[in-house]
């Protein structure tokens, strides 16, 4: 089987860091999650956070007094794109806050970070620093990985079987639809490999919608990234030919653009992005997945399944390990955990972590700690009771976001309310069960309108068990 390892060849770019890096460690640091997870939030407020000193008493070296400072640095790799920070601080914190443009690609920003160690012997020659590179990128690129592995017929199989399913109907039905309408041992011919594309990627997307996770692959065919309309993202599966596989043939043709895509766009980004990572958070909605009901939720944990699948695969040859960084600690964190009342966080927490537990396990066996949190990277919103039929119910309190609907009222961006979310069952696995669905009120909120200053005028972003997260991904490097 191919490996990430295999698929290396030597990740030059390596010796070139540990060339530079060698008096300043870097930590790598990868940011992950399907498309609105909330990578775009969490990075602005991780940087942010160590920028202007946020509030964080759970992320030691601050809290411990240790931590003097951080800035922005340039990124060693200027063909890179650079994370938007500052328009996304901007968004947040301007006249009127509104929540960022979310990630659609890989973006890199390095910011180094300066602290007091607490080893004596590191201590003695004053203040020690860190070039933490922060790698953003989609999740559904991450799931492309296993395609590696996969022949074309044998991918096609897996997505035709996928697509067939009863549960897909309604989505896949025009995709399969056209594909018995067009025969794959015709010519080649560019219009046909367009149409077929396009109804895939329509499939996709549709399932996507409808809570779908697992069944992503190809990543760039729902977040195309530079690729938008390239002939790399023009196939789709096709099944076996009876006759066999005629050369100058449509099949021969999408064949031919599926290996492309693997050459040209998944293979790079593993040699040039994720094989270099230190540390991984693996950012999830759950939540969302949790309101729609126990097929979401079953779906989600195959597709976190298939995440941690895919981080495994870095341990193979031994010869080649000394060239790939290894991932030591894997963070999974339920986004958006302002959605529900702080009674329910440790649920959230909870309910997580038998998400990852069978994937997990075999994580640790590899060598990586995997963690479940529950966290907001910035919180929209407060808490708060109100009292219905004597029973004192735990509220939260936000503006939702124009056009946001719930029970038949629709709402204007302006008007602030105190919702009960409702509650998390006290034990994950009921969510798998039939029948017992958790009925959540969700409401997308505004991001804060009115934010805290700090005493150098630094604007404050309030957030819900960030500084633990920090603490995990970072804590030790920085000891
Ligand atoms: P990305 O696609 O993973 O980069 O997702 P974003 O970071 O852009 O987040 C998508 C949306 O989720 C945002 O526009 C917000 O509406 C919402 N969101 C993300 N993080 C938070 C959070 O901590 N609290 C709340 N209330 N909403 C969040």
């Amino acid at each position: 089987p191919t490996t990430i390892v295999d698929e290396l060849g030597i990740a030059l770019s390596n010796f070139a860091d540990a060339a530079t890096g060698a008096f300043t460690p870097t930590l790598r640091l990868g940011v992950t999650g399907l498309s609105r997870a909330g990578k775009t939030i969490f990075i602005t407020a991780l940087v942010h956070n160590l920028l202007a000193g946020g509030r964080l008493p759970g992320f030691a070296p601050l809290a411990e007094g240790r931590f003097i400072g951080a800035r922005l640095a340039e990124y060693p790799d200027a063909t890179i794109p650079r994370f938007a920070y500052e328009q996304h601080l901007e968004a947040l914190s301007g006249k009127t806050p509104t929540w960022p443009e979310s990630t659609r690609r890989v973006s890199q920003l390095r910011i180094v970070l300066k602290y007091q160690s607490k080893n004596w012997y590191s201590g003695l020659r004053g203040p020690t620093t860190l070039n933490l590179d922060i790698v953003d990128y989609p999740g559904e690129w991450l799931l492309d990985l296993p395609l590696l592995g996969l022949s074309f017929a044998e991918w096609s199989a897996e997505a035709l079987e996928r697509a067939r399913r009863p549960g897909s109907g309604k989505e896949a039905g025009p995709f399969l639809k056209l594909l018995d309408d067009i025969d794959p041992n015709k010519d080649a011919n560019d219009p046909d490999a367009e149409r077929l594309a396009a109804a895939f990627t329509e499939y996709l997307r549709r399932s996507r919608e409808h809570g779908a996770l697992s069944t992503l692959p190809p990543g760039r065919f729902l977040l195309p990234g530079d690729l938008e309309g390239s002939p790399a993202l023009t196939f789709a599966p096709l099944p076996p030919s009876p006759r066999g596989m005629r050369h100058g043939s449509l099949h021969a043709m999408l064949e031919n653009r599926y290996e492309a895509y693997k050459d040209r766009v998944v293979r790079p980004f593993f040699r040039d992005h994720f094989a270099r990572l230190d540390r991984q958070i693996v950012l999830v909605d759950t939540l969302r997945a949790l309101n729609a009901g126990p097929a979401a939720v079953a779906d989600l944990e195959t597709a976190l399944t298939a995440v941690l699948g895919c981080f495994r695969q870095g341990e193979t040859n031994p010869l080649l390990r000394p060239f790939v960084r290894k991932i030591d600690r894997i963070l999974f964190a339920a986004t958006k955990a302002d959605h529900v009342h702080h009674t329910s966080h440790d649920r959230l927490e909870a309910i997580l972590n038998r998400l990852v537990a069978n994937a997990g396990k075999r994580a640790r066996f590899a060598g990586a700690d995997v963690k479940p949190i529950a966290l907001a990277g910035i919180r929209a919103t407060r808490e708060g009771s109100i009292v219905e039929d004597g029973e004192t119910l735990p509220t939260i309190i936000g503006t939702p976001i124009a056009g946001e609907q719930l029970d038949g009222v629709t709402y204007d961006g302006k008007t602030e309310i105190a919702l009960f979310p409702g509650d998390l069952p006290e034990r994950p696995d009921s969510l798998f069960e039939d029948g017992a669905p958790v009925s959540l009120n969700f409401l997308r909120f505004t991001p804060p309108q009115k934010l805290d200053r700090n005493a150098n005028g630094d604007v404050v972003l309030p957030h819900i068990r960030f500084d633990r997260a920090l603490d995990y991904l970072l804590g030790d490097w920085l000891a």
